[in-house]
């Protein structure tokens, strides 16, 4: 695709892109028109190499808090000051409507911003003791060189995230996008490479993801990996980082029960379930997967959100009347209809949609299942389409119950009018992220992260920093 930002297709490393002429190609594809945007150089092993060694370099150095503050402020600004393009990529990349993928360039701004005013937390500092005779200074250092490994879904905020963490800390960082989207990060590099950054401090690779990953598990000076993606690559990048005891950041899977309760507001429910289920066509890790709907709400809430989910439009993500934009690809839509039919098969009644939608990409109906239970593969799996799956259940222990039914704990939502009782579920939610009357996701300023097999660590706010620090703590003799 033409785009100023990309003026280069290639990866980055030691300060410069890289292009790579006599490699393997891999192709970028318009998810809602399967054209081929790009055609990329497939880098492996070597590359990666290369990159981890340029990060290596540029460890000889750690800048201060106030180079790292000028860094995220002068990246928040270049986002900001380019939101109309870096948007466009997105949706030619990802598919999402152009307004999300808007509204994406600026929650990833919006971690830079958070990150340089949660610096002065990161001062030197003596603890106000002084036990055994001694003055007790704590610092915190750069944990070292870090591999940021990201999914598709979302391009650039999946990686702002890791990156304003990182820069904050005073990391250098091998960053690998996903191979569906990564024009996202070269167009951001654009932008990097013009900053006073030092050579080697960030650094882009793409192609054999699983050689990439295994250069960065097995490279000793990584010391941490961030990553966000299924929760099978989590485990097997945890698998090969054993070895080498590395700080692991591992934001993965989730199956977000969405329950509203009898006395909740429902209208108000519906207007959060439109506003979460459907960001990307329902391809988000927090989006409710589970809607449990206590049995004196049940058929009220069926019919307000199937009467919301019939209008939604379906089209490319770049006409401005698209609501559901395309799902990633083909292999995306297979497995959303195979859960459908799966959930029929089971008893499950399609209320709304139930079939792919017209077009050349791979597009689905907005749908609703009705009388969805617990042995249903949409109920086990996180389903990463705009599919609402609608379980009903009888009390408020039902309701928790059935909520932590899931290996996994990333996101639930709870709606109820009674302050005390959203108090007491959430109290035993076993989910790192519980919106109470609202389904609203993460923001940069709050940290954010799963529980179970959701994943390890946090991202967001002071504790996204904190992933990629090292305290150290250096007692000297107190003066007598
Ligand atoms: P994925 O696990 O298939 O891929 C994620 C990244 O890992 C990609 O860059 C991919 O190329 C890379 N990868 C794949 N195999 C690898 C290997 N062997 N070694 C190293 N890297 C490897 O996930 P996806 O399909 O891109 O993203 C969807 C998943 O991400 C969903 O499960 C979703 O819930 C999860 N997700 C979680 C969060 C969160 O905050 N917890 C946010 C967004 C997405």
């Amino acid at each position: 695709m033409n785009s100023r930002l990309l003026p280069t297709l290639a990866g980055y490393w030691d300060g410069a892109f890289r292009s790579v002429t006599a490699q393997p190609t891999f192709d970028v594809v318009d998810p809602a028109s399967t054209e081929v945007l790009a055609t990329l150089p497939t880098y492996g092993a070597s590359e990666a190499n290369r990159a981890v060694d340029a990060a290596v370099g540029a460890l000889a150095h750690t800048p201060s808090l106030e180079q790292r503050r000028q860094w995220l402020l002068t990246i928040e600004r270049e986002l900001l000051g380019n939101v109309t393009e870096l948007a466009r990529i997105i949706t030619a990349e990802n598919g999402k409507p152009i307004a999300e993928s808007q509204g994406e360039v600026n929650y990833s701004a919006g971690f830079f911003a958070d990150a340089a005013r949660q610096l002065t937390h990161l001062e030197s500092r003596d603890l106000p003791i002084t036990a055994k005779g001694h003055r007790w200074r704590l610092h915190h250092r750069p944990a070292g060189v870090a591999g940021l490994i990201t999914p598709w879904n979302f391009p650039m905020g999946m990686l702002a995230k890791k990156l304003a963490g990182a820069i904050a800390a005073g990391c250098p960082t091998v960053i690998k996008p996903s191979e569906l989207t990564p024009l996202s990060s070269i167009a951001w590099f654009t932008l990097l490479h013009e900053m006073d950054l030092p050579k080697g401090f960030v650094n882009l690779v793409f192609g054999d993801a699983p050689a990439i990953g295994n250069v960065l598990c097995e490279r000793m000076e990584v010391r941490v990996i961030s990553f966000t993606g299924s929760t099978g690559v989590g485990r097997l990048l945890a698998t090969q980082s054993a070895p080498n005891l590395k700080r692991m950041s591992l934001e993965l899977g989730g199956n977000a029960p969405f329950v509203v309760f009898d006395d909740a507001d429902l209208d108000a429910a519906v207007d959060h379930l439109m506003a979460n289920k459907f960001r990307n066509a329902g391809q988000t890790c927090v989006c409710a997967n589970r809607v449990l709907v206590q049995d004196g709400a049940y058929d009220e809430f069926v019919t307000r959100a199937s009467d919301r989910i019939r209008s939604l439009v379906v089209g490319p993500g770049a006409d401005l009347a698209t609501d559901v934009g395309p799902l990633i690809d083909e292999r995306a839509r297979s497995k959303v209809a195979s859960m459908v039919a799966d959930a029929v098969d089971r008893g499950a009644v399609i209320a709304v949609g139930g079939e792919s939608a017209p077009g050349a990409g791979a597009f689905y109906a907005p749908t609703v299942l009705t009388g969805v239970n617990g042995s249903m593969r949409c109920s086990q799996e996180e389903l990463f389409g705009p599919v609402v799956a609608i379980e009903r259940f009888a009390d408020e222990e039902a309701g928790i119950v059935r909520a932590n039914d899931t290996e996994y704990g990333l996101a639930a939502y709870v709606f109820s009018a009674d302050a005390d009782r959203l108090e007491r579920v959430a109290a035993r939610l076993h989910f790192g992220h519980v919106g109470l009357n609202t389904g609203t996701g993460p923001t940069p300023e709050a940290p954010f992260g799963g529980m179970q097999q959701s994943g390890l660590g946090r991202e967001g706010g002071l504790e996204g920093i904190l992933e990629y620090v090292e305290i150290q703590t250096c007692p000297t003799p107190a003066a007598p």
